[in-house]
C-alpha cells in the first residue's frame, strides 16, 4: 500500500473528499448542467442552461477544429433499417447492445448503433475518386445503446449518446498518415479542454464470434496502428479483447477522481465495413475507413471536465464567462448595459443585481464565474467595470471586448504543425 493512502489518514481523507466532492452526479445537478427523471428514464439524462451552454461551446470547439483540419460535416439519421445493419455487421456481432427493431409498416427499424454504417452509404452515394482521398466526414450525432437499468448512472453510463464522430476513407498508403493527423487532434483537443491522458491503449481481437473473423486484416490494421504509436514514441499497453468487432482501435484512456478508468478518445483501421458496403473509387480499389473520435462522447466527456475542472471551467467554456456586479442599485442602469456590451461582445453573462444580497455574497454565489465585473460610482460614470478573476485577484478596468477576445479556444498547436 503506498504511503498517504491508508484508510484513516489524513490525506486519504482529504483524497476521498475530494472523490467525493468532485462527484459529476453531484456537481452537475449542483450547477445545473444535467438532471434525469423517473419518467424519462434512467440513463437519459437532459441538459439544463448551463449544461446546454457548455455542450455548445466545446461541440463549436470541436467542430471548428475539424474544420481547420480538413472535415466536412454531414448530418445523418439516428435510426435505419435492420438490413443496414445486417451489412455492416452489428446484427452479427452486436446485436446484443442494440435496442430492438420497432416494427413500422411490416419495416425493421433500429436505433443506430453507431455512425459508421450512415457514414459509409454517405461516401458511397458519390462517384469517388482517387482525389477526392483522404474524404474526411464528421458528425456530432446521436447512437443508441441498451444498458441494462443497474449499471446506469449520471453520464458515465447512458442509453443515448452524443458521440464526436469521424470516418476518413481514404486509400490504404494514406491510412498511417491519417491514423497520425487523427492523434495530433485528440492531443491538441485534450489540451485545450484540459484532459490528461492516462494512458494509450492498442486494442485488440480476442477469442470468439465477437469479432470479425479474418486474421489477414487484423494483422495489417494491427501493424498500422501499432507502427503509428512507436513513430510517436507513445507508451502503450496492448489488450486483448478490447478491439471493435471489425478491428484494432487506439483507445486513449483516461482516469476519474475515484481512480476508475474509462476509453475517451479512439483511432481505428477498419478494412471491413469497406468490403461490407463494396466501397470503391476511381483509380484505385478499396479505401480504407479510419474511424477516430477525437473527445469521444459528449455525455462521457462532461463527466470528465466537471470532475477534472471541479465546476471551475476554463472561461472559453464555461457557461457563464462574465457576471455584472452593481455595487447598489444606483448602478444598475450602468451595470445593465454593461451586460448588453457583454452579450454583444459574445460573452455568456448574467447580471447580479445588488437585490440579491451584499457584493460578498453575490461574488460568492459566483464564484466559478471567470470574470466578475464590480460597477461602482466611479464604473459606472466611465461606463466599464472592476475586473475580478475566479481567484480573487483583480485585473483592472479591462474593456468586455477584450475579455471576449480572452474567453475564444486556441487553435495553434494543430494548425503550427501544418
Ligand atoms: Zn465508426
Amino acid at each position: 500500500m503506498l504511503p498517504g493512502r491508508t484508510p484513516g489518514s489524513w490525506s486519504f481523507a482529504l483524497s476521498m473528499k475530494r472523490t467525493i466532492m468532485n462527484d459529476h452526479r453531484r456537481l452537475g445537478r449542483e450547477l445545473g448542467i444535467f438532471d434525469t427523471d423517473p419518467l424519462i428514464g434512467s440513463g437519459l439524462p437532459y441538459y439544463l442552461p448551463a449544461g446546454a451552454a457548455l455542450r455548445k461551446a466545446i461541440e463549436d470547439y470541436v467542430h471548428e477544429l475539424e474544420r481547420r483540419n480538413g472535415y466536412q460535416h454531414v448530418n445523418s439519421p439516428v435510426l435505419g433499417k435492420r438490413e443496414l445493419y445486417e451489412r455492416s455487421g452489428h446484427w452479427a456481432h452486436y446485436a446484443e447492445d442494440m435496442f430492438p427493431p420497432m416494427n413500422v409498416g411490416g419495416e425493421e427499424f433500429v436505433l443506430r448503433p453507431s455512425l459508421c454504417p450512415h457514414h459509409a452509404l454517405i461516401y458511397r452515394s458519390r462517384r469517388r475518386s482517387h482525389r477526392e482521398l483522404p474524404l474526411r466526414l464528421a458528425e456530432l450525432g446521436g447512437q443508441y445503446r441498451s444498458e441494462l437499468s443497474g449499471v446506469l448512472g449520471g453520464l458515465t453510463r447512458v442509453r443515448a449518446i452524443q458521440l464526436n464522430d469521424g470516418h476518413v476513407f481514404c486509400a490504404p498508403e494514406q491510412a498511417a498518415a491519417e491514423v497520425a493527423a487523427a492523434l495530433d487532434l485528440v492531443e491538441a483537443a485534450h489540451a485545450q479542454l484540459g484532459i490528461r491522458a492516462a494512458r494509450y491503449r492498442l486494442s485488440l481481437r480476442g477469442d470468439g464470434g465477437k469479432f470479425v473473423d479474418d486474421p489477414g486484416l487484423w494483422a495489417r490494421s494491427e501493424a498500422i496502428l501499432r507502427d503509428v504509436l512507436k513513430e510517436r514514441g507513445r507508451d502503450f499497453d496492448e489488450e486483448r479483447g478490447e478491439g471493435a468487432f471489425y478491428g484494432p482501435k487506439i483507445d486513449i484512456q483516461i482516469v476519474d477522481p475515484a481512480g476508475r478508468e474509462s476509453s475517451l478518445s479512439t483511432v481505428q483501421v477498419d478494412f471491413f465495413q469497406p468490403e461490407r458496403f463494396d466501397l470503391g473509387y476511381v483509380g484505385g480499389e478499396r479505401p480504407v475507413m479510419v474511424h477516430r473520435s477525437v473527445v469521444g462522447s459528449i455525455e462521457r466527456l462532461l463527466a470528465h471536465l466537471i470532475e477534472v475542472h471541479g465546476g471551475a471551467f476554463p472561461a472559453w467554456m464555461a457557461p457563464v464567462q462574465a457576471v455584472v456586479l452593481p455595487l447598489s442599485d444606483a448602478e444598475l442602469p450602468a451595470a445593465a448595459s454593461l451586460l448588453r456590451r457583454c452579450l454583444t461582445a459574445g460573452l455568456r453573462a448574467e447580471l447580479a443585481p445588488a437585490d440579491r444580497g451584499s457584493l460578498g455574497a453575490r461574488i460568492r454565489a459566483h464564484r466559478l464565474v471567470p470574470y466578475q465585473l464590480v460597477v461602482g460610482p466611479r464604473e459606472a460614470a466611465s461606463g466599464g467595470a472592476s475586473v475580478r478573476l475566479r481567484d480573487g485577484s483583480q485585473a483592472g478596468d479591462v474593456p468586455v471586448e477584450r475579455l471576449a477576445e480572452k474567453s475564444r479556444p486556441s487553435f495553434q498547436n494543430p494548425e503550427s504543425k501544418g
